[in-house]
């Protein structure tokens, strides 16, 4: 990832870069995201539970009598055609009343101006609602970095929790609960369990080796132990709505977390062995798990993820913690 200003324009950069990755030939994603051309895909969950895919961020709704609660909005732009997206379900004429976000990264809080001038209230864990206020430097403690400029106060969750928070609407309780220290320090998965639906948010994602932002209190241990509990907490049959990726199951988080723990353990025993992050990229030691390198995070570049997360390195850039 090139060292530049890791604005909204950034984003959109890490966007094209997964939906390259992942989107098979005929993908509607274009490489220089024009938002003009974005088109929100709507897909029907379970009950009254949608999942919304745009750029940016998976989207979850929940669409009902009382009105709507989504998770993430993606990108500011996107915002009329979510709206939109949502309207034509024809199931309610009510607004937005509540956005969760699942963390502060841009493309799944990018969205939270437009939505908060059109009357929604902003959910977060407090650790969202510090990084969004005071910007700061994201990154895997390596080569992938990224400058955020502070938000602006409308971007900024109004109400925010510590361990977690329900919302009662549509005759469900959806709950945000915090994992610490996983993809970032402010992580929330949200659990809608009369629709048997849950979002990980980027503990869980489908473009391969993940994205773990260890500048801003992210780590593998943290994420491996998130995906774990959250596991143990949900139902066999529950319906996973990842990060960024296709509709999932348990069996898929399973096999995430199995990679997770492998290649864990692969750089801790290089660690051991006094080896260099550098003596392990030319040592090729992931190379049994290369189906999992992308165009986004490749092989090197979790290595030095996992180097740092194991050794409690975040860089020599950190500017807050
Ligand atoms: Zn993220």
């Amino acid at each position: 990832m090139r060292e530049t200003l890791w604005n909204q324009r950034g984003w959109v950069r890490l966007a094209a870069t997964i939906a390259l990755a992942l989107v098979p030939v005929g993908g509607a994603q274009a490489q220089n995201t024009d938002y003009s051309k974005v088109q929100i895909k709507v897909t029907k969950v379970s009950g009254n539970i949608y999942m919304l895919e745009g750029a940016g961020g998976n989207i979850a709704a929940s669409v009902g009598e009382d009105g709507i609660v989504i998770v993430d909005d993606q990108y500011a732009p996107l915002a009329d055609k979510i709206q939109s997206a949502l309207r034509d379900l024809k199931i309610t004429d009510k607004p937005v009343r509540f956005v969760i976000n699942t963390h502060y990264h841009g493309d799944h809080t990018g969205g939270n101006v437009p939505f908060a001038n059109s009357g929604s209230t902003v959910i977060a864990q407090d650790n969202v609602r510090k990084r969004l206020e005071s910007g700061g430097t994201a990154g895997n403690g390596g080569s992938v970095k990224m400058d955020n400029p502070p938000a602006p106060k409308a971007a900024l969750p109004i109400i925010t929790f510590e361990h977690d928070v329900t919302v009662h609407l549509n005759g469900e309780d959806i709950r945000a609960l915090h994992f610490p220290s996983g993809h970032t320090d402010g992580d929330a998965v949200i659990f809608f369990p009369k629709n048997n639906v849950v979002h990980m948010g980027d503990d869980f994602v489908r473009y391969g080796f993940p994205f773990i932002d260890v500048a801003s209190g992210g780590s593998v241990q943290g994420m491996i132990a998130a995906m774990e509990k959250a596991t143990t907490m949900l139902p066999a049959d529950v319906k996973v709505i990842p990060g960024h990726g296709a509709l999932s199951n348990l069996d898929d988080v399973r096999a995430f977390v199995q990679m997770l723990k492998e290649t864990s353990a692969a750089v801790q025993k290089a660690i051991d062995e006094h080896k260099t992050m550098e003596q392990m990229k030319q040592e090729k030691i992931l190379e049994p798990w290369k189906k999992w390198s992308g165009d986004f995070i490749d092989t090197d570049k979790f290595i030095e993820t996992l180097y740092n997360s194991l050794t409690g390195s975040k860089g020599e850039f950190l500017k807050h913690n």
